[in-house]
């Protein structure tokens, strides 16, 4: 459906753009670029080659044998003489898009890489026959082709980008039924077996032995793979592959060296064996995080984890974009809270935290999601709402707080009031701008005096 309607939108676009360039200026244009192909694309791959980061992706043999071509041929086919089937080359578009975003070539170099050729071609133009008039229009034609090309590989990299994210977080859940108590022990007994190893071999020949990598183990495979999945990007996973790090490069070598002269070698086992012993509390300490607080809730207040709002927030996105039926994100964040830690101690500031979160949930749908963002702050995502609807709620939440005085020990309560800042969804497709929003929309509240709800003005 969506590809549909994008393409039927592309094809509008072009068939205007060709009818507001007039034919003499579409074929010159057209004849410099064919003309200049292979030297744009030259041009284009120098530039591509020396870059430090598009050279991740690029090499000489790739560009000579494969990418030269395809370029020129690109560039014939958008500013082709013949008749052009504005469908066929949405769809063409879109491939190169799919293509580009399956081998996660950066958004950011595409674009540049479009700047450079229309910057270039608009060189060749300069020096052309056309007049002031004519090259103005001739300059746009460029610049609007390629943009709307452009346009149509984007598509691609934006719902790319979302199926990864769904296919990320739908791996997350899955791992999250799996029974972490069982691959905790399991991973557990596979270090030691990994430690087992290194100790046969070192006893049991004559001293050529390679010592066993941890790579191929099967723990250092499910590190490997599995592990960062699950546990993204947790310290405790960098802090286990240096421990590891230090184990096969440092000791390892010293180890074999050792094998002449035996005192030493009890001393460096003793060390990697408290090396692995580190590596396997690191483990530990890991899945039981895991277990208890990730469950995907805030262990206090029992909100959504903040780790699940890129997800939501795309998802959210692409129904949004679908149904055009906006959403918004309510920022929440408790005033003067220092002073309740200050007054009555931090176990009482954590009481009014539960609180304050159980009166949030209890004022929104079941459909809105509630997320701990911070320490004293809630992101609200308010599903199907407009700008009015979503102002409703926030008052609603926001009078509720300041009405409602919460208890902090035996017999004792204390008033709370919150700001909030709050955005509604404006087909950004960048989840962070609509965030930002949000943010700002906050700090205004509070600059104006705290205790009120400021909309976006975005
Ligand atoms: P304002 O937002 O109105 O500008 O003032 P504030 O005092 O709320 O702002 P600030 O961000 O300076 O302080 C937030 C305080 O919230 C600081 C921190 O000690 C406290 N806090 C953060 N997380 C927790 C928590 O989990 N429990 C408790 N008790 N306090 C927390
Ligand atoms: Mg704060
Ligand atoms: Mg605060």
């Amino acid at each position: 459906m969506i590809k549909l309607k994008q393409s039927k939108g592309f094809a509008a676009d072009w068939r205007r753009l060709s009818e507001e360039t007039p034919a003499p200026v579409q074929q010159l244009v057209g004849e410099i670029v064919r003309q200049q192909a292979a030297a744009l694309a030259d041009l284009f791959y120098r530039d591509m080659l020396a870059d430090e980061e598009a050279g991740t992706f690029l090499d000489n043999d790739l560009v000579n044998e494969r990418l030269h071509a395809s370029m020129q041929r690109w560039l014939c086919e958008l500013f082709s003489d013949g008749p052009q089937e504005p469908e066929a080359i949405y769809k063409h578009q879109c491939h190169i898009g799919e293509v580009h975003a399956r081998i996660q070539v950066p958004l950011a170099l595409v674009m540049r890489g479009a700047r450079i050729l229309k910057h270039a071609i608009h060189g060749h133009l300069v020096e052309s026959s056309l007049g002031r008039g004519e090259l103005v229009k001739a300059t746009n034609f460029v610049a609007e082709t390629i943009e709307l090309a452009l346009d149509a590989m984007t598509d691609y990299f934006v719902i790319d980008m979302e199926k990864q994210t769904r296919t990320d977080e739908a791996y997350r859940m899955f791992a999250l039924g799996q029974n972490m108590l069982a691959e905790r022990e399991r991973q557990r007994a596979a270090i030691l077996e990994w430690a087992q190893q290194i100790l046969l071999k070192l006893l049991a020949d004559g001293g050529t032995a390679e010592l066993p990598g941890i790579k191929h183990s099967e723990f250092g495979m499910w590190l490997q793979h599995k592990a960062a999945i699950i546990f993204e990007s947790a310290p405790e996973l960098e802090q286990i592959r240096l421990r590891i790090e230090e184990v096969e490069k440092s000791l390892f070598p010293k180890l074999l060296e050792s094998r002449r002269n035996p005192g030493d070698a009890s001393t460096l086992m003793k060390e990697i064996e408290a090396g692995i012993a580190e590596i396997k509390f690191l483990l530990g300490g890991l899945f039981d995080r895991f277990i208890e607080v990730e469950s995907g809730r805030d262990a206090l207040t029992r909100l959504l984890n903040r780790r699940f709002l890129p997800a939501v927030l795309t998802r959210e996105m692409a129904l949004a974009r679908r149904s055009s039926v906006p959403f918004a994100l309510l920022l929440l964040d408790l005033d003067h809270f220092k002073k309740i830690n200050d007054t009555y101690g931090h176990a009482a500031g954590d009481m009014v935290l539960q609180q304050a979160a159980d009166l949030v949930v209890s004022s929104v749908r079941a459909g809105d999601f509630v997320f701990r963002y911070g320490g004293e702050e809630m992101l609200i995502v308010l599903v199907e709402v407009d700008r009015e609807q979503a102002l409703y709620v926030a008052e609603t939440i926001r009078q509720r707080l300041d009405a409602e005085p919460l208890r902090v020990g035996e017999g004792q309560t204390v008033g709370v009031t919150a700001s909030i800042g709050i955005a509604t969804y404006n087909g950004h497709p960048d989840y962070e701008t609509i965030l930002k929003d949000a943010d700002g929309a906050l700090y205004e509240a509070k600059e104006a005096g705290r205790n009120r709800c400021v909309v976006s003005g975005r």
